[in-house]
């Protein structure tokens, strides 16, 4: 079994990135900006900004910080996505989610200009993905396309099974397996007979959040497993640990696997510094 390193092919597309960052700079003096904007001080979510914010320096994409307090009224936050929707400097625009409870996040996504949308959330891009592409596409998914790239060449009539329909990972990236035209099946909670559904999966994409979902007699001998699954569980030694949604030493017989961590986590991030190159080379007119 292959485990696909989520973390080194992170690392090739943060260089690629900083390297299409830099020619843009030579040739048109544009540094590509990123606005992140937290609201409310949810100790994950603070993680997941400092990480984004690490990686947009690396690439040398320019970053804006936001933090709002947990108490901002939602009408404050519009006026904020207005002001970076018109600032010439930024290129792309994320508000981590969740938002506290006195804030409708859909108003939030749909107020982000499409173009500076490099989450890939607002109605307008979930649109072009559907219709076939050509807009900005959420980051994980993204992220879990190019990690079945590296070792499936040609998707045509391979069974895919995604479980989970969310539409930050399960449904777009159904959507992304359609596209390259796989057969895609995608499943959720109310699924009735799961395990015989993904046992006739050449790839499965696994965003349940649910540790140890996916056993080894689950999956067919040769497929490729892409574990999107993020899990804070108590490990054996009585410390928190983070698992994804199968159990990793029970698919011996796959092809390839992703590791949790080090699998589609760092893709994520990767992803988005590319969107956000995309995003400052499609508002300058080069895309
Ligand atoms: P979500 O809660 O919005 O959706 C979960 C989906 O899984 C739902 O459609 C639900 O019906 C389905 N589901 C849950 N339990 C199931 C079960 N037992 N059987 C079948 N289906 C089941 O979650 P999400 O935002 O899509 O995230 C899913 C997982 O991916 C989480 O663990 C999350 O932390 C992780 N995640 C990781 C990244 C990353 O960068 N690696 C990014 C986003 C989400």
């Amino acid at each position: 079994m292959e485990l696909i390193d989520g973390k080194a092919i992170a690392a090739q597309l943060v260089a690629e990135v900083g390297a299409g960052v830099a020619a843009l700079r030579s040739r048109s003096g544009i540094v590509p900006g990123l606005a992140v904007v937290l609201v409310g001080d949810d100790p994950a979510s603070g993680i997941y900004v400092r990480r984004k914010l690490a990686a947009t320096a690396a690439a040398g994409i320019r970053s804006f910080e936001y933090r709002l307090a947990v108490d901002t009224p939602q009408a404050a936050l519009l006026v904020l996505i207005d002001e970076l929707n018109a600032n010439a400097d930024v290129h792309g625009i994320l508000v981590q989610l969740p938002l506290p409870a006195q804030i409708d996040p859909l108003l939030v996504l749909d107020r982000i200009a499409p173009e500076k949308d490099v989450d890939g959330f607002h109605p307008v891009n979930v649109g072009r993905l559907s219709s076939g592409g050509g807009g900005l596409v959420p980051c994980t998914p993204l992220g879990c396309m190019k990690l079945l790239d590296r070792v499936i060449d040609d998707y045509h009539g391979l069974n895919a099974v995604v479980i989970g329909k969310s539409n930050i990972v399960g449904k777009p990236v159904a959507l992304l397996l359609l596209e390259r035209e796989a057969t895609v099946t995608v499943t959720h909670i109310h699924t009735r007979g799961l395990p015989d559904i993904v046992r006739a999966a050449d790839i499965l994409v696994v965003a349940a959040g649910s540790p140890g979902l996916v056993r080894g007699d689950w999956v067919k001998p040769g497929a490729v497993v892409i574990d999107v699954g993020i899990n804070r569980i108590i490990g054996p030694d009585g410390r928190p640990i983070i698992v994804g949604d199968s159990v990793m030493d029970a698919l011996g017989h796959a092809r390839a696997v992703t590791p949790v961590p080090g699998g589609v986590g760092p893709m994520t991030i990767a992803c988005l510094l590319e969107n956000t190159l995309r995003a400052a080379r499609s508002i300058i007119g080069e895309e």
